[in-house]
């Protein structure tokens, strides 16, 4: 609503952070699942994985070389080498037990477990390089090039603790404590739906009065980057009887909804605002932000007539958590038959802007995971800048991070996907803060 000088009236506006926190009291996590270790990377660990052995599990070489007691080579330098008999090679893999002999040496590979009594191996660079007799032309301290059980972990030690997203790092310690499979949150399922009668397939003609379908594609990929598996599903026409089958005909296969268009203020063309109020479970309110000001957001539950496999599913998983055999916060998504919804507006920039501002946290919390919001920086303004009273703007900039500068772009409009596609930053001006002048500190969200 507006006031009689057009502004917009700023008691009906919800702060970002109020209908933020509203979606993450709503979002349940996954119940997790043990899944390879081949397919856990990217996902969110779900217990802690510790050493079920130490790390290394036996005493082992560092190097190439030989192995030696220390006062037999204290001796050896460049001018008055050593020579020693050698009197046995071990290689890495080697599981025979090999006892090294006073005033000897052993031929070592890297890897390969220590012969008993050797105090240091001689790298094979400080040698002749012998096979039967090694020449040694430095001394070795006591522990040289020596890996020893447990330098790098100790048995039971806490390695990858739950709530990490695994990176190949974590997949390399996971695999060296010797797990096949670990416990991870699954990965979200996400259904993205474009609505608008005026929408058709990029690849398809189109005629004046209809435009290419962007945000369905834009948000499916925002998804994916976000580590979600996404479906696109095709455009809805603004038909209030085609909106919701169109929406239950995809919560089988969803853990987390998404809707663009149909929710601004303009009235029967709101179809998807009109077509989820009879819901009572979606609500709708107008943000303090630009773009992105009317949100929609909310739970929606499988329909009774739903035969699919992901409804009985969800409804076991439901009825467990009634019955209190799973905890409430192991329950999938919104719990029991819930899919979060949300509904973001249908200019591409808002869409775009609501994703990263809303939807993003909202999939961390389908893994448990707090880490998915922006990475958050601040940045010299190369230009001056608007924003309106009472909204916290997200305006595109390009941002150069080894100057800390970012210049904002001309073109703000929601409409301006073309802006879009050059940002790589989100510049922030809060809502008190109505201009911007060059030379200014800003807030930045860098954009994934
Ligand atoms: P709405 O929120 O449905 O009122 O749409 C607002 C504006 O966004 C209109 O100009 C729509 O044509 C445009 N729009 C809606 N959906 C899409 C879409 N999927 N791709 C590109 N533009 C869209
Ligand atoms: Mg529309």
């Amino acid at each position: 609503m507006r006031d009689p000088q057009g502004r917009a009236n700023e008691e009906e506006l919800t702060s970002v952070e109020a209908h933020l926190s509203d979606i993450l009291r709503t979002v349940r996590p996954l119940v997790p699942t043990e899944l390879s270790l081949s397919d856990a990377h990217g996902l969110v660990l779900a217990e802690d994985v510790t050493a079920s052995v130490p790390l290394p599990s036996f005493d082992n070489s560092s190097m190439d070389g030989y192995a030696v007691r220390v006062a037999d080579v204290a001796a050896a330098s460049e001018q008055t080498p050593v020579t020693l008999p050698v009197v046995a090679e071990v290689a890495a893999g080697d599981t025979g037990a090999y006892a090294l002999p006073p005033l000897a040496t052993i031929r070592i590979m890297t890897g390969a477990m220590l012969p008993h009594g050797t105090e240091a191996v001689v790298p094979v660079e400080w040698t002749d390089g012998g096979t039967t007799r090694v020449s040694i032309y430095g001394r070795a301290e006591f522990g040289h090039a020596l890996r020893l059980a447990g330098d790098d972990a100790k048995a039971g030690e806490v390695l990858v603790s739950a709530g990490t997203r695994l990176r190949p790092m974590h997949i390399a310690v996971i695999a060296a404590t010797g797990r096949a499979t670990v416990r991870v949150r699954p990965r979200p399922r996400v259904v993205v739906l474009s609505t608008g009668s005026e929408l058709a397939e990029p690849g398809t003609p189109i005629v004046p009065g209809r435009i290419w379908d962007s945000n369905s594609f834009m948000i499916a990929a925002a998804a994916r980057e976000a580590g979600c598996l996404a479906y696109r599903q095709s455009i809805v026409p603004d038909n209030p009887d085609e909106v919701l089958p169109a929406i239950e005909d995809q919560l089988g296969r969803a853990d987390l909804m998404i809707t663009t268009g149909g929710v601004s203020m303009g009235g029967e063309y709101d179809v998807v605002k009109a077509a989820l109020r009879q819901l009572g479970t979606v609500g709708f309110r107008k943000v303090a932000m630009q773009p992105g000001m009317p949100q929609g957001f909310g739970t929606v539950a499988l329909p009774p007539s739903a035969t699919s496999e992901g409804r009985a599913r969800r409804s076991l998983i439901g009825r467990l958590a009634e019955r209190g055999e799973i905890p409430e916060r192991a329950v999938g998504s919104a719990g029991g038959d819930q899919v979060p919804l949300f509904t973001l507006p249908g200019n591409p920039v808002s869409a775009y802007v609501s994703f990263q501002i809303f939807v993003r946290p909202a999939i961390g919390a389908l893994q448990a995971y707090g880490g998915l919001g922006l990475e958050a920086t601040r940045a010299e303004l190369t230009g001056p800048l608007r924003s309106p009273p009472g909204r916290r703007s997200f305006l595109r900039g390009v941002l150069d991070r080894g100057r800390g500068r970012i210049a904002p772009l001309t073109g703000q409009g929601s409409h301006q996907v073309a802006t879009l596609g050059k940002a790589n930053a989100l510049i922030i001006v809060p809502e008190w803060v109505v201009q911007m002048a060059e030379g200014e500190t800003a807030d930045v969200l860098v954009l994934p």
